[in-house]
């Protein structure tokens, strides 16, 4: 597809056209071709002869140079991913979201430098600010994401990157993201956005006013729990940064795994769209729980900064947390007689997951969740698969009956 065109088609259609560009499906001088890119396992690439060596290629995707830097396996998911985020030059793939987490600030972070990292981020984006870049004379500062003011009087010409996210791991409160993008821009600063909860389909980061987006594909692009992989895509300028960076590091995903995750690619429109619509039903339901205190799902109208998620998100997923009216053996009993719910970290897999969270893993600027009093409040994250809708509802029913049942 053309640019112009892949502006017009939704983004249905795009999931399906995305990265399946003629000349990686088929045979030169051959008619027809297969479906999907092939899986091209190459370390050398071969050149014609000495004076092709001698003239070198560019270092971009789509030339055969080195299997560092990617084949047409590759090249074909980092295709689909960049036009899946609109405002997109290109995209680089990484072996985690984290490596590309890290990779994002070690591009625009040097000596001196302080990043801003919302104080809703996942928790490893904490620990690469803090503790990794600080062993390079990086300095790393919490904001409250919410408080846009302080957020501005905290930006100095020191602050060369901001870490986003929205909604926040855990906490799952929509953030202004257009208007703290916007300071950060104002400022010279370069705001990266973890958009792994909605995707660019969910919330078009770059449009938004984002300059870098990442998104652990681990999460929704791959969505069978069975492979890790990071991206970063951006405008073109950006990308000739972490283009570089990346390749100083090293960084490349096997042609195996970036298979899989175009494969997974391919339903996430229809498994998100699934997904949302359970997690929407479901946390309905518990707003009218007695267990439960609060929901903290941005996709109903209760959930935190609903209002700003109408505004700027064409679609969500079905992550989202709730608090318990107990303590945390009243907790694990509720997690443990859960039938469809597997205990795990990660999320956004065709399956449903629970896991316990505390407050101390949420929020340090302000209480949490916002306006009540977060002590010994417990809470459960919940990724919502694709199971029916009412089988997870009447499993949830029978984590409450164990809960009640001490
Ligand atoms: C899981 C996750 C990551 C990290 O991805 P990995 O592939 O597990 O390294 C980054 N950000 C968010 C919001 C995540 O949930």
């Amino acid at each position: 597809m053309s640019d112009s065109e892949n502006h017009k088609v939704t983004a249905a259609t795009k999931l399906v056209s995305a990265g399946r560009r003629r000349k990686w499906l088929g045979v030169e001088g051959q008619k027809g071709s297969v479906v999907n890119p092939p899986v091209w396992r190459a370390s050398t690439h071969l050149f014609e002869d000495c004076a092709d060596l001698a003239s070198g290629r560019p270092d971009e995707h789509g030339h055969f140079r080195y299997g560092r830097a990617g084949g047409p396996t590759q090249w074909a998911l980092a295709d689909a991913l960049t036009q899946l985020e609109p405002g997109a030059h290109s995209t680089e793939l990484y072996p985690s979201g984290v490596a590309a987490l890290s990779i994002a600030m070690l591009c625009v972070l040097r000596p001196g430098d302080e990043v801003l990292v919302t104080d809703n981020a996942y928790g490893p984006t904490n620990w690469i600010a803090l503790s990794m870049l600080s062993q390079f004379g990086v300095t790393a500062k919490p904001f409250d994401p919410l408080d846009l003011e302080s957020f501005a009087a905290m930006i100095s010409d020191k602050t060369k990157a901001v870490m986003l996210e929205s909604p926040g791991s855990l906490t799952m409160e929509i953030c202004d993201i257009p208007a703290l993008a916007s300071i950060a821009r104002d400022a010279g600063a370069i705001s990266i956005i973890d958009n792994t909860w909605a995707t660019g389909i969910g919330f078009p980061a770059l449009e938004r006013g984002c300059d870098m987006s990442v998104m652990a594909l681990t999460k929704h692009a791959s969505g069978h729990s069975d492979v890790m992989m990071g991206s970063i895509s951006a405008g073109k300028e950006m990308m000739k940064k972490v283009r570089l960076m990346t390749q100083f590091m090293g960084q490349v995903v096997s042609p195996d795994d970036a298979a899989l995750v175009m494969r997974g690619l391919r339903t996430m429109g229809v498994r998100l769209e699934h997904s949302t619509r359970s997690a929407t039903e479901i946390a309905s339901w518990l707003q009218h729980r007695p267990e439960v205190t609060s929901v903290l799902c941005p996709l109903i109208p209760e959930g935190p900064g609903h209002a700003m998620y109408k505004r700027d998100f064409t679609g969500g997923c079905g992550l989202f947390s709730f608090l318990l009216k107990g303590d945390k053996a009243d907790r694990a009993r509720f997690i443990d007689a859960l039938e469809h719910f597997g205990i795990g970290y990660s999320w956004g897999g065709y399956e449903s997951l629970a896991i316990p969270i505390d407050p101390e893993h949420g929020r340090k600027l302000r209480t949490w969740p916002q306006g009540t009093n977060s002590d010994g409040a417990v809470g459960v994250r919940v990724s919502i698969g694709l199971e029916g809708t009412e089988d997870l509802i009447r499993d949830i029913e029978g984590g409450f009956a164990a809960m009640r049942s001490a």
